[in-house]
């Protein structure tokens, strides 16, 4: 039996054909055209199921963007960028045209999920997972599970104040640790201070090639990671955090740099089993997240 896998994000929809054991056999991608709305984006993505239903289909899996409540398949809120895409039961959709059992979960609550199935998370029990991008989401992992909160927004690391008084968010607060430690603050703090607009991997070759500007700005970036970062491990003690998103792939280059930060901030016992890690799966860990779940929903895994 097969999953159909689905990924939405605010600029495109990735799918695929998942094997139970999460092995992608076939991916395919079209643009989220989020701006003509959800009916439309419905549209486009039973397209897609259709053209998987003549293999023996199980289940379709869902990863989206916003605010959702995965217990039930709902988008509860977040960004409105897809209109009607907020109130939506896409789960309840699916199940009724299709017949067959669907999930719906928050796209960063899927990563965690995802490494925790098959990635970097895969021996653990407990573990928090922060992704770095154009801000910086958060997913909890308590006794293999994910932890939603008590109106399924917990985990949300990238609105915890991390500066009074500092840049304003869209969340209407300011000063918010993903205003100074996502992929975008990074690439904002070296365009204020030298006037140049670059890329996250234009920042970190300059900085390899001893621009010593570059190098402080980049210090700095990880200073503030880790303030948050520490604020999380005093929260939950884990033993492990995982860390996804592009920047990712400086690989130990950066990993170093973020474990001699944390380790002055964090007293011993924090330290002593933590574990900071990458994440594994890349783009496909949202899709094989929703999968894990949806076989956890159907009883094929423990
Ligand atoms: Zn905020």
């Amino acid at each position: 039996m097969k999953v159909v896998g689905i990924d939405i994000g605010g600029t495109a929809v990735k799918h695929g054909l998942l094997s139970e054991e999460g092995t992608l056999l076939t991916a395919g991608e079209f643009p989220t055209h989020a701006e003509k709305g959800v009916e439309n984006l419905f549209h486009n993505i039973c397209k897609v199921i259709d053209g998987y239903m003549s293999s023996d289909i199980l289940g379709i899996a869902v990863s989206g963007t916003g605010q959702i409540d995965g217990s039930i398949g709902k988008v509860i809120g977040g960004n409105p960028i897809i209109p009607g895409w907020i109130g939506t039961n896409l789960v309840e959709m699916l199940e009724e045209k299709y017949g067959l059992r669907a999930v719906l979960e928050n796209d960063v609550n899927c990563a965690a999920l995802g490494e925790k199935w098959l990635g970097a998370g895969r021996n653990a029990h407990n573990f928090v997972c922060l992704t770095i991008g154009t801000g910086i989401g958060g997913g909890i992992v308590l006794n293999d599970d994910i932890f939603r909160g008590d109106t399924c927004v917990a985990g949300e690391f990238g609105h915890i104040q991390i500066v009074k008084n500092g840049v304003q968010c869209m969340c209407g607060k300011k000063g918010c640790f993903e205003r100074y430690a996502s992929a975008t603050a990074l690439v904002r703090m070296v365009k204020d201070a030298t006037g140049q607009v670059l890329n996250g991997k234009e920042i970190f070759e300059l900085e390899k090639q001893g621009d010593m500007k570059i190098k402080e700005i980049v210090d700095s970036w990880i200073d503030y990671f880790t303030d948050g970062l520490s604020t999380i491990i005093y929260i939950f003690n884990p033993s492990l955090v995982v860390i996804g998103g592009g920047v990712t792939k400086q690989g130990d280059y950066l990993l170093k740099r973020i474990e001699k930060s944390l380790a002055r901030k964090i007293g011993e016992n924090y330290r002593r089993n933590l574990e900071i890690k990458f994440a594994e799966l890349g783009n496909n860990a949202g899709m094989l997240g929703a999968e894990y779940l949806l076989l956890k929903k159907m009883g094929r895994i423990g």
